[in-house]
C-alpha cells in the first residue's frame, strides 16, 4: 500500500508545508529514505533525476532540526544554481516550522554569508570551496551538524571534487547522518563509503531505469558540422516545444550559439561560468518564469535544476561524459510529465555516441530526414508562440506564496541600526494580537530586515501597521515584494 506523509509520524508544521507545497504522497525515493534518515542511518541513493531527492533528504532533516540551535546541516552541491534551488526547496519544507536555511555560494561577497551564519541559520546549503574557506576563517560552527548530505554524489566525489569532501567530512562531528545522493552513483564511491559511512550498500530506487523512459522519448540525428546549426534550428521549429533547453560541451560555444539565435530573432538566454553570479541567477529564474523560452547552456544546468515545462532537450554537442548525457536529458520529462531529447553528433561523435549508447544499454533511436513541411508548419507555430511570450515578458513576475498563511514583512532598518533578530522579535510580539508563535523566520541584512508573520496574521498587521518601533527607533514596515 501506498504510504503517506502522515505516517512518518512528522511535525505538525511540516505536514502542513508539504500540503501547502501540493505534496500529495512521497514519490518513491521519499518512501524508502524518509524513514532512513530519521532513524538516522546513512543513505547511499541512487535515484532517477527529478524523483523528489531533495525532499527526501529536505523532509527529514527539517524534522529533526532543534530551532533553539545553530547550523544542524550541511547539504554540498556542485553548482550555485542548485544550492540556491535546493534551498528554496528546504525553505519551503521548514518555513511553518521556522526553519531557517542559507544557500552559500562563491563569487558572493563573503562578508555577508559571515554576518549571515553568525544570525541563527539551521540548515546550510553550500558549494564546495566556500563551505571550505568557511571552516578555514572558523565562521561556521560544524559541531552541532547532525546531518550532511552531498548531492549528485558521483560528480563531488570525482577527481575534481574528493579531497574538498573529504576536508569536510573530516570536520564534521563522526556522528553526524550522511547521505550520498545522485541519479547515477556506482561503485567508485566504494572508498569513500567505507571510510565515512556506516554502510556501502546502494539504495537502488528502481524505477525501471536512471530515468523513465515512457516519460523521455530519445532521438538523435546525424549531421555534418556545418549544417549543425540549420538543423538544430529545423528540429526546434519541428518539434515546437513549450520550452527547450540547448547544451553545449563549452562556454564559448555556447556563447557563439547564443549570439547566432539571438541575432536570427530566438528568445534566448544564455547560461555558463564566464557570467556573473547575478545574471546566473537571473537567467534561472526568468527561464522558470517563462520569460523566455530557449536556455543555451554549458552542463552547468545539467544536474538537479528543476524547470517546469521543458518539453524538449538537444545536445547541440554530444556529452563527452556517459553520464551528462542522463543528467542532461533529465531535465526534461520530469516528474509526471513527458518530454523529447534530441541529439545532433557528427563523425567525430561516433566514439562517445557508443559510449553513452552502451551505458544505457540501447540504441537511441536515429532520426531520420526532417521533413520540411513538418518544419514550416512548427516554424508559424513556434514563432507564434515565442511572440506571445515576448509581449507578456515584461509583466511582473508573480512570486507564487506557497503558504498562503505567512506574510513576509520588509523593515527598512537592519544591522547598521544596531537591530537584531531578538529586537525585532520583541517588537512584534509586543504589539496587539501578534504572540511568539505568530512570528517565523527572521533575517537582518545590512540596511533592512525581514521578518514572517504566520497564522494569517501578516496582511492585517501590515495594513494596520506602516511604522512601528523597534529599540525605540521608527522603521518603517511593508509586505515584501518577493512575497
Ligand atoms: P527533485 O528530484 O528533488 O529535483 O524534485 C523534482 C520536483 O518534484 C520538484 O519540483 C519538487 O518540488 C517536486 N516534488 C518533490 N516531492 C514531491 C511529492 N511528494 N509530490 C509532488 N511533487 C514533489
Amino acid at each position: 500500500m501506498n504510504k503517506k506523509f502522515e505516517d512518518f509520524n512528522l511535525d505538525k508544521y511540516i505536514i502542513k508545508a508539504l500540503y501547502n507545497l501540493n505534496y500529495k504522497m512521497p514519490s518513491k525515493v521519499q518512501e524508502e529514505v524518509i524513514p532512513r534518515l530519521l532513524k538516522k542511518e546513512d543513505v547511499i541513493v541512487k535515484s532517477k533525476t527529478g524523483s523528489g531527492k531533495t525532499a527526501s533528504f529536505g523532509i527529514p532533516i527539517c524534522e529533526n532540526i532543534d530551532i533553539e540551535k545553530n547550523v544542524q546541516a550541511l547539504i554540498v552541491v556542485p553548482t550555485r544554481e542548485l544550492a540556491l534551488q535546493v534551498k528554496d526547496e528546504i525553505s519551503n519544507i521548514g518555513r511553518l516550522k521556522k526553519i531557517r536555511c542559507s544557500a552559500i555560494f562563491g563569487k558572493q561577497p563573503i562578508k555577508e554569508q559571515i554576518r549571515e551564519l553568525k544570525q541563527r541559520v539551521h540548515i546550510v546549503v553550500a558549494t564546495p570551496g566556500r563551505i571550505i574557506d568557511h571552516i578555514g576563517r572558523n565562521t561556521i560552527n560544524l559541531d552541532d551538524i547532525k546531518y550532511f548530505i552531498i548531492d549528485e554524489a558521483d560528480k563531488m566525489l570525482n577527481k575534481g571534487f574528493i579531497e574538498d569532501m573529504e576536508f569536510i567530512l573530516n570536520k564534521i562531528p563522526k556522528k553526524s547522518v550522511k547521505g550520498l545522493f545522485s541519479a547515477t552513483i556506482d561503485d567508485d564511491i566504494q572508498y569513500i563509503c567505507d571510510k565515512y559511512l556506516k554502510t556501502s550498500n546502494i539504495l537502488d530506487i528502481k524505477y525501471n531505469d536512471v530515468f523513465d523512459k515512457n516519460q523521455i522519448i530519445e532521438n538523435k540525428i546525424k549531421s555534418s558540422e556545418n549544417d549543425k546549426y540549420k538543423n538544430l534550428k529545423n528540429i526546434i521549429y519541428r518539434e515546437n516545444p513549450t520550452s527547450l533547453i540547448i547544451f553545449c560541451n563549452t562556454k564559448d560555444k555556447v556563447k557563439k550559439l547564443y549570439e547566432n539565435m539571438k541575432k536570427d530573432g530566438f528568445l534566448v538566454e544564455e547560461l555558463h561560468g564566464d557570467m556573473s553570479q547575478d545574471k546566473r541567477i537571473f537567467a534561472i529564474k526568468d527561464f522558470k518564469n517563462n520569460k523566455f523560452n530557449i536556455l543555451i547552456s554549458t552542463d552547468v544546468a545539467a544536474r538537479g535544476i528543476h524547470v517546469d515545462d521543458i518539453s524538449l532537450v538537444i545536445n547541440y554537442d554530444v556529452p563527452r561524459d556517459k553520464e551528462n548525457y542522463i543528467h542532461r536529458i533529465g531535465r526534461t520529462g520530469r516528474k509526471d510529465s513527458y518530454g523529447k531529447a534530441i541529439t545532433i553528433f557528427t563523425d567525430k561523435d561516433d566514439k562517445y555516441i557508443n559510449e553513452i549508447e552502451e551505458y544505457l544499454g540501447y540504441e537511441i533511436k536515429l532520426l531520420e530526414e526532417l521533413k520540411i513541411d513538418d518544419i514550416a508548419k512548427g516554424k508559424i507555430k513556434f514563432e507564434k508562440k515565442s511572440k506571445e511570450i515576448f509581449k507578456n515578458r515584461n509583466n511582473k513576475t508573480i512570486n507564487k506564496n506557497i503558504h498562503s498563511e505567512v506574510t513576509k514583512i520588509y523593515i527598512n532598518a537592519g544591522k547598521k541600526k544596531k537591530i537584531r533578530v531578538i529586537d525585532i522579535v520583541g517588537a512584534f510580539s509586543n504589539l496587539p494580537g501578534i504572540n511568539n508563535e505568530d512570528i517565523g523566520v527572521v533575517e537582518v541584512q545590512d540596511s533592512c530586515s525581514y521578518v514572517d508573520i504566520l497564522n494569517y496574521k501578516g496582511e492585517g498587521l501590515v495594513k494596520k501597521y506602516k511604522e512601528i518601533s523597534i529599540k525605540k527607533k521608527i522603521v518603517k514596515l511593508r509586505k515584501d515584494r518577493q512575497n
